[in-house]
This record gives structure tokens, sequence and C-alpha cells, in this order.
């Protein structure tokens, strides 16, 4: 008696080549076609069934149809295809489907070379010698921007992105580049996309944040890991949903969020919020042979707690989501006046490039630029109120002003002159 051939697994050392079943199905999804849009749940849910089926139909030494995701062993994530097709014997064919942007990664998992510094999360862009940000790519799952410095001596990693997936990355293009030196981790404030990577360094690396920013990772953090927790999936369905139906502009917004929610799904089951280890007030020198690191935390800016990092000798600050570029910030977990204190604070540094949380790399004119959207937005909202119009329905009127046009995530700007109003109205308003 034979049984038919339904599931293979082939392991190498970096990938898994191996039959799906409905457990992939959210992960097929997002990589049948590996460099076009995501199908449908249940659009997946029906490829899966199909090649269950087609797979009943092999038996020992009678293979009819196979079809293996590739996948990466360290994330999980499927990246590809291979398989053989015979059901019509005259059409037989191989299949290998690779996603472009995963080549890369296939590359040097195939070959065993030494890790890479690809990501499907984040590009690297060298800043100065040993200084590198790493800047989140829309769709995938850092969504913040991340920075890495060789001290000298030792690496200090500037926010560990929102997913282990993103911070295994990072980590891979920091043993790429500098090695196997030891790590320093910092954690800029609260936000999941911060600090969700921390596990990835957890168990090498001392991870650093001020004591007010561990604390609202306890508190405030743990809120957000709950509502992840029970929200996440259905998001991503959500989304996924609008996705068929926008426009490429829209497209582009959506990419975004799928890329947080699908990283976030995709991370739950294994995920922890590491805290911080060490803890300062509000000042902190680390000393390299190459670079000194200077940690400045200022109160209630972006969070009740932000810390900025500066290289003066290189002249190279990294600001975390005091600082957005090309995007609307997110203004309401902080305080506005708090944040333009912060931001008159650095400008004096004169600081020849500046890293934002989001948005490529910067200047000093995208924090002049800064300042003037924070003042702006406050003196919107300072009218608006004066003149009794900041009713919910007149404040879902607002237009983004035509300088700020470009940015995306427009949604935040409204979100942020509310924020303003309920600031600016009598408390029983
Ligand atoms: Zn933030």
């Amino acid at each position: 008696m034979t049984h038919p051939v339904t599931t293979v697994a082939i392991r190498t050392e970096r990938l898994i080549h191996r039959t799906v079943t409905l457990d992939d199905t959210g992960d097929v999804a997002l990589n049948w076609n590996v460099d076009d849009p995501p199908l449908s749940h249940e659009e997946a849910i029906g490829r899966v069934q199909w090649m269950q089926a087609n797979h009943a139909a092999n038996a020992p030494g009678r293979l009819v149809h196979l079809c293996l995701a590739i996948v990466h062993r360290e994330t999980g994530r499927i990246i590809g295809w291979c398989g053989l097709d015979q059901r019509d014997a005259s059409k037989a064919r191989h299949v290998l489907s690779v996603a472009g942007r995963a080549l890369g990664a296939v590359r040097s998992n195939t070959m065993n070379q030494s890790p890479t510094t690809e990501s499907n999360h984040f590009r690297l862009h060298q800043l100065a010698e040993g200084v590198f940000a790493a800047i989140a790519t829309n769709g995938g799952s850092a969504i913040c921007n991340a920075g890495i410095i060789d001290l000298g001596g030792q690496v200090l990693v500037y926010d560990t992105f929102l997913t282990p997936q993103a911070a295994s990355d990072l980590r891979q293009a920091i043993a790429s580049l500098f090695g196997p030196l030891p790590c320093i981790v910092i954690n800029s404030h609260y936000h999941n996309d911060h600090i969700w990577g921390n596990q990835v360094f957890a168990a090498e690396a001392p991870i650093i944040a001020s004591r007010r920013t561990r604390a609202l990772i306890a508190t405030e953090g743990a809120e957000e890991f709950k509502w992840y927790s029970a929200n996440s999936a259905q998001r991503l369905e959500a989304l996924r949903a609008q996705y068929q139906a926008a426009d490429e502009e829209q497209r582009q917004e959506l990419l975004l969020w799928m890329g947080e929610y699908g990283g976030v799904v995709e991370a739950l089951p294994h995920l922890r919020v590491c805290l911080p280890t060490i803890t300062f007030d509000d000042r902190l020198e680390i000393h390299g042979a190459r670079y000194t690191a200077e940690l400045v935390a200022y109160e209630g800016g972006h969070t009740g707690h932000d810390t900025v990092l500066y290289l003066p000798q290189a002249g190279i600050l990294f600001m975390s989501d005091l600082l957005f570029v090309g995007f609307h910030p997110y203004l309401a977990d902080g305080d506005p006046a708090q944040l333009l204190k912060a931001l008159r604070a650095v400008s004096p540094l004169n600081a020849n490039d500046i890293v934002p949380g989001h948005g490529p790399v910067g200047t000093s004119g995208d924090l002049a630029l800064m300042i003037d959207y924070v003042e702006e937005c406050l003196e919107t909202a300072r009218t608006l109120v004066e003149a009794g119009h900041a009713s919910e329905a007149e404040l879902d009127q607002l237009r983004v002003p035509d300088k700020y046009a470009h940015w995306q995530l427009p949604r935040f700007y409204r979100t942020n002159i509310r924020f303003m109003c309920s600031q600016l109205r009598p408390a029983s308003g």
C-alpha cells in the first residue's frame, strides 16, 4: 500500500524548502506573487488548498506536483517558491520564483557566505566612517529608523525597530560591517516601533534608556503590547481589503501599515518586550576609541521622555521621533511646547546630518521646518479654539497646508490639531 506524498521539508543552513499548510495563509497571501501586491485571505486559502490537493496525487516514485515555499530560517518568512508541475506531462515544468528584494539574502544563504547588510526592512546609509543610518523601507516591518555606530571597540545601536525580524537583519548587518564586536543598545523612547527588536540583542548587549523611558515601556508600553496582541490580525485583514480598492498613492500608505501589522502578526508568537537594563536621568556619555556618543533626554517632547544621540566628532545627530522628515510627525503622546524647546535646544549644534525617527536623513533645514510645523499647528489650534470652531465636525474639514501637502501620513495633521485643541479647551469642554 502506498501513501500520498503530501508534506516535504528540506533544511539547509539558512533556508527551509517546505510544503505549506493553512497556518501559513497570512504569509502565502503576502508572498504568493513575491513582487506583487498581496492576495486576499480567501484567495490565499484557495491557493493552499489547491497545493494540498495536488500533493495528494503524489506517491512514492510518482511525483505529480510539488510546490515548496522557500522559507528564511531565521525570520520564518516565505521569500519565494520552487517546485515541479507534471500534472500535464506534455507541459511539465520546473518553477523557481524568488522575490527580487530577497535575492541578496538568498545568495548569501544558499552559498553560506558571511552575513549580509541587505534587508527587506531597511537600507543602510553611511554618514561617516563607522556611522550608519538604517532607514526603514516602506512595506517592511522596521517602521522606524535606527542608527549603528562603531564607537571604536564597541558598536552602539540606536533603536531596534518594530519587529525581531527587522532587528535580526540589523544584527546581521552589524556583524557584516564590523565583525564580532560587543554591542550597546539605546532605546530612544517607549513607542513599540523603536523597541520591540530589543529581544534580538538582549542576551548579549546592555539596553540603555532614560529612567523615565524605562518606566514608560513598563506601563504605556505594556498597554501598547496588549492592544497590538488583540488587534493586529484584524487590522491586517482590513488593510488588505482596502489595498485591493486603493489607488497608487493610497497603496503606498497602506503598504506602510501592512508592513507594521503584518510584521507584528508574524512576530507575536515569540515577541517579548525587553526592558532596558541600564538607565540614566538626563544625560549620558559613552566613550569609544573613535567617537564619543552624547545622549540627552528631553522631557515631554514626542513622548514623556525622548533621548537624542549626538556624535560631536562627526557632527551627526540621531533624533528619533523628535524629528520626522517628509512625514507628518505624531504629536499626540507628548507636549508640543516641550517639543519646541527640545528642537530649539539641538538647533545650535548645526549638525551636518540629522537622522529622524521616520523619513530620510535630513539637515538643519528639516529641523527648522519641523519647528515651523509645530508652531503653525499650535497657532491653528489656538485660532480654532478661540473662534469656537474646534468641534469634531469642523476639525474633520481641516486641510493640510500646502507647505506640508507632500508629506506622508497626512491623517496625523488632523490628529495633531485635534490633540492641541483638546489641550487648549477648558477641561469641562
Ligand atoms: Zn514614537
